[in-house]
């Protein structure tokens, strides 16, 4: 029946989809919820919130919640007590560790999941197994972003606010299907737009943001550097940058210089499909509305070159003198509510949390102290795909996959599979079975988003308050109660107890970034990071005044590289991929959630009026899409949207995933997939 409103309470939390990170009301009755509404006046979203915030709880509450730790037996799972899975896991560590050495074993921890459960996971590797293998999911999303701001900027986020999308002056919006993968987001933009800011997108695929652009450049799969030099060439041949700030906040102009006056508009259209003129009047346009934002997702990060994409990106800001000030700067909008933190909290096989080196002497003996241990790791550790290679060679043994869906949101799932079979040892933390823990030995039962306290932090570096509202069902445990015990088991004591101890007595204190976000501080409302003492309110716009945190701002010079593979006589199309609307990632959540999957339930590979012509191809009919790794039967949907030549696709379903074709040629920096192209042939049943 329908709650009466006296019966009813509110809880303030943070969505647990997109890096958007939207505040939600919970309407509560009892331990159920019965009804989300978005938090009004509350940062990013202002009270609004897209279909998945709105509808997409109810996996909290699913049947086919994991309630025990189950052991592998003979093929099958059965249950365990916490004891006997803990020590399961702790002695197969420890005799792995004692053969093969702390290299042999390696951890992927979850972007989904709060902040004091991915600290406590790195925690683990580096103190009680002193493993550098450990690493998450920003290895396929925002890797690049993070590596190429660092490099450009000196940190690794995105520089302003979503706010201000709607007071600038100029939006550039580059790989992204916003209006569908950060719905909220998209209505900033929007705003903007109404409020006269000129709007500029730049993708492959029509996608439902270019409708309303003042001007859309309909860009060739992974021509980013080119079409990005040919704007800056422009910019410079016709004395259209800003030279104050060039010349006081940035260095290495010349190189630049020469580099991009070897991409004129001819060539950038030549290599990126866009018209010469349209080059021309896009760059006038930019430097025409200023302060103008760069707004990127993992269009520009998914590829071969996804470092020097977002570098280049960087680099035009910093010409056009739109980075340090309002409504401005270079915006990435991460994937994952969690993805920022887990960065933030040195989930990363180079960073301890709050992005210190794990090769700085001074770093290493900073954590020793704080965790009371000896000898943590100096090096670097391994990259995912690196881990999944070294389990195939069977040098690594040992994985500990905590809520990731690996075979599924990896590239060649084929592969991905080979190697957790070749595996000794796979250990899940999970709410659900999902593809992945099939292959797991231990599967360890997790409260899920609601059912514990901590943070999450968006894509604006805002971390917010995660609150529990209902118990997690059986006997599962926060993940960062199972980390401690695995510890235990190593002759560690964690004296943490809850996600406030572990955010006020070690995150913050051990790192600057966070010092001054107490727990009591962010229970009033999200803090945008740095917040380094106690006074500070935190930081909305980074870099202010061109102040960059390693100085001066650094232009790269960066050529354009094509894609891995691209397309031949055996596979004649590009493959991109990307997310729909109604649904998230592999579904382990909104597959479960009824509403979802009334809107959408199947999946389609979307191809071109062109194309389906020339093929015989109708609309809705099932086709074979091919590539090197694999085949998937799926429908056809015959889009206006798509160029000729392209074939694009989304993971949401197991059977006709995309990633059953995906290449794992990655970033030459980052590792990170190129999920944005490779080349497949699609075939009509006959
Ligand atoms: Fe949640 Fe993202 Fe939708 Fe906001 S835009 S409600 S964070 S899925």
């Amino acid at each position: 029946g329908k709650a009466r409103s006296w019966e009813v309470t509110k809880v303030r939390t943070t969505c647990p989809y997109c890096g958007v990170g939207c505040q939600l009301n919970l309407h509560m009755k009892g331990d159920k919820i019965v009804k989300v509404t978005g938090v009004e006046d509350a940062y990013p979203n202002k009270g609004r919130l897209c279909v998945k915030g709105r509808y997409g709880y109810d996996f909290i509450y699913s049947p086919e919640r994991l309630t025990s730790p189950l052991i592998k037996e003979n093929g099958k799972f059965r249950e365990a007590s916490w004891d006997e899975a803990l020590d399961l896991v702790a002695n197969k560590f420890k005799e792995i560790i004692a053969t093969d050495g702390p290299d042999a074993v390696g951890g992927i921890s979850c972007a989904r999941s709060i902040n004091e459960d991915s600290y406590q996971m790195q925690k683990l590797f580096r103190a009680a197994f002193k493993s550098p293998n450990i690493d998450h999911c920003a290895r396929v999303c925002h890797a690049p972003t993070v590596a190429g701001l660092i490099k450009s900027f000196g940190t690794g986020g995105m520089t302003n606010s979503i706010e201000e999308f709607a007071d600038t002056n100029c939006l550039f919006v580059i790989g992204s299907n916003m209006t569908e993968a950060h719905p909220i987001a998209s209505t900033f933009v929007k705003n903007g737009q109404r409020n006269g800011a000129k709007l500029i997108v730049v993708d492959p695929r029509k996608a439902k943001l270019a409708d309303y652009a003042d001007e859309f450049a309909q860009i060739k799969v992974g021509s980013d550097v080119a079409f990005l030099n040919g704007l800056m060439n422009v910019l410079i041949t016709e004395d259209l940058y800003d030279k104050d700030f060039v010349r006081d906040h940035c260095d290495n102009f010349e190189a630049l210089k020469e580099k991009v006056l070897e991409y004129p508009p001819k060539r950038a259209s030549e290599i990126s499909g866009v018209s010469e003129e349209q080059i021309i009047s896009i760059a006038r346009m930019l430097a025409d509305n200023k302060p103008g934002m760069a707004i990127y997702t993992l269009g520009i990060t998914e590829h071969t070159c996804g470092t020097n994409n977002v570098m280049s990106v960087a680099n035009l800001q910093m010409l056009l003198g739109n980075v340090g000030k309002p409504n401005a700067g270079v915006n990435p909008l991460r994937g994952q509510n969690n993805v920022q933190g887990a960065c933030d909290m040195g989930a990363l096989p180079n960073v301890y949390h709050g992005y210190q080196s794990v090769t700085d002497p001074a770093a290493k003996a900073k954590f020793e102290k704080a965790w009371n241990v000896e000898g943590l790791p100096d090096k670097l550790g391994l990259m995912i795909p690196d881990m999944f290679e070294k389990l195939e060679t069977k040098e690594m043994k040992a994985i500990y996959i905590f809520g990731e869906n690996v075979v599924g949101t990896e590239p060649d799932i084929s592969h991905v599979i080979k190697c957790l079979e070749a595996a000794e040892f796979v250990v899940c933390n999970d709410i659900f079975q999902t593809e992945t823990t099939q292959y797991a030995d231990v599967v360890l039962p997790a409260a899920a988003w609601s059912e514990d306290e901590g943070t999450f932090t968006n894509c604006e570096r805002r971390i917010s308050r995660v609150r529990k509202v209902k118990e997690a069902p059986g006997i599962a445990k926060p993940n960062w109660w199972i980390f401690r015990e695995i510890a235990k088991r190593f002759g560690q004591t964690w004296a943490a107890d809850s996600g406030q101890e572990l955010w006020d007595n070690e995150i913050a204190p051990l790192a600057p970034f966070f010092a001054g976000a107490t727990f009591d501080k962010l229970d009033q409302g999200g803090i945008q990071w740095p917040c380094k003492t106690p006074e500070d309110p935190g930081t909305q716009i980074l870099h202010l005044d061109g102040n960059f945190t390693h100085g001066k701002g650094h232009l790269m010079a960066l050529d354009w590289t094509p894609p891995a593979e691209v397309p031949d006589a055996d596979y004649p199309f590009t493959l991109s991929t990307g997310r729909r609307l109604y649904h998230y990632h592999t579904r382990t959540q909104t597959g479960r959630c009824e509403g979802l999957n009334e809107l959408l339930p199947e999946e389609y590979a979307d191809i071109s009026e062109v194309d389906a012509k020339r093929l015989g191809i109708e609309h809705g009919e099932m086709i074979l899409v091919k590539s090197r790794r694999g085949t998937v039967k799926v429908k056809a949907q015959v889009s206006e949207r798509i160029p000729e030549g392209l074939v694009w696709m989304a993971m949401h379903y197991f059977e006709n995933n995309a990633n059953w074709l995906t290449t794992r040629s990655g970033d030459t920096i980052t590792k990170t997939p190129e999920y944005k192209a490779c080349a497949v042939a699609i075939e009509k049943i006959q």
